[in-house]
């Protein structure tokens, strides 16, 4: 299951005995649970204790009482202040990236490109950026801002690496599985955006005008709703009370009613008894981007919210970033 990654696990056991630590609480995200036996084998010599919680990132990580987690798949958010000794394995995919399935980027008319990647694929921009800048391109992989660890990084609620220099570039290849972040950067800098599948190498244009339309749907129904429910996640790297209150505070200047919904897990099933009109999504962004007809297209987010209240311009769709979280008293 594992075999597609780059993972070294000398040097994890390594990590792992220079912290003395005896027991370990192992994060898998959901699709990599399969690989629970190899990860059994290679880690023989301690006490391991899986999560059988869903893991959805690096700012999604549990309290528990062993002396080191391994988190797989996610790069530490440099901002969050774990409270705990933990050793993210990103788990970089492993690829053949040959001289003829780079040539299908000499297609693109476009001179000055900036490049973004999930970590996943992130040691793979420094090739693309060689091969674009041999074929008379300008290619940029630029920082973003403290939610990353690398220059290039995209993560779903942080297109920051790629507004930085959005002013700077004709367009964006977005190296990543899926459309989620390459349409949120094709939102968030207005450039026209290329999500570039790394297997295939197939090239396609991002088009987000279904996705808006759906996104401004929801507005007009937050516009006739009277009563809010505003979603605050206690997941570390996702509080955001502060923005919670102020969300608050519009709905009720404006003649409506809120309550603020704490959770943890946010699920259609949780959410289906509470007698709001609409949610407001403060958690993970791609909750209520990704899932919208599972929780019934009663969930919008926070910058929607202000455009059904008047406060932002209808013209302004802008996409939800996570910028700051709120610490939690009692997270150690
Ligand atoms: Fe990923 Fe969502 Fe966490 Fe951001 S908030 S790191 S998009 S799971």
């Amino acid at each position: 299951m594992l075999e597609n990654y780059e993972i070294d696990w000398a040097s994890i056991r390594s990590e792992i005995s220079k912290l003395n630590a005896k027991s370990i609480f192992i994060e898998l995200p959901e699709g990599l649970k399969g690989a629970m036996p190899e990860i059994s084998e290679n880690l023989r010599d301690y006490r391991i204790y899986f999560s059988g919680e869903n893991v959805y990132g690096a700012c999604d990580t549990q309290d528990n009482p062993f002396d080191v987690t391994l988190h797989f798949g996610h790069s530490i958010i440099p901002d969050i202040d774990y409270g705990k000794r933990i050793i993210f394995i990103e788990l970089r995919r492993r690829l053949e990236i040959s001289e003829e399935k780079l040539s299908r980027l000499s297609s693109l008319k476009f001179k000055r490109i900036g490049l973004v990647a999930t970590v996943q694929y992130i040691g793979f921009l420094p090739i693309l950026k060689d091969y674009l800048e041999r074929n008379g391109k300008k290619a940029i992989i630029s920082s973003g801002d403290s939610r990353l660890t690398y220059p290039g990084q995209v993560l779903g609620c942080d297109f920051s690496a790629a507004i930085s220099i959005s002013d700077s570039v004709d367009c964006f290849i977005v190296f990543a599985d899926g459309e989620f972040h390459a349409r949120g950067i094709a939102i968030s800098t207005g450039k026209e955006t290329i999500a570039l599948d790394p297997n295939t190498f197939e090239i396609r244009t991002v088009d987000h005008e279904k996705f808006l339309r759906q996104r401004y749907a929801m507005v007009e129904k937050a516009m006739n709703s009277r009563y809010f429910g505003i979603i605050v996640s206690m997941k570390l790297g996702q509080t955001r009370y502060a923005l919670a209150n102020i969300l608050k505070e519009k709905i009720n200047r404006a003649g409506k009613r809120a309550e603020i919904i704490i959770m943890n897990e946010i699920t259609p099933q949780k959410l289906m008894n509470i007698p709001v009109d609409m949610f407001v999504n403060t958690a993970c962004p791609r909750i209520a981007l990704d899932d919208a007809e599972l929780f019934n297209y009663r969930i919008i987010t926070p910058q929607e919210l202000e455009m059904a209240l008047g406060e932002r311009p209808l013209s302004d769709y802008t996409i939800d970033m996570i910028n700051r979280v709120d610490r939690i008293k009692g997270h150690r």
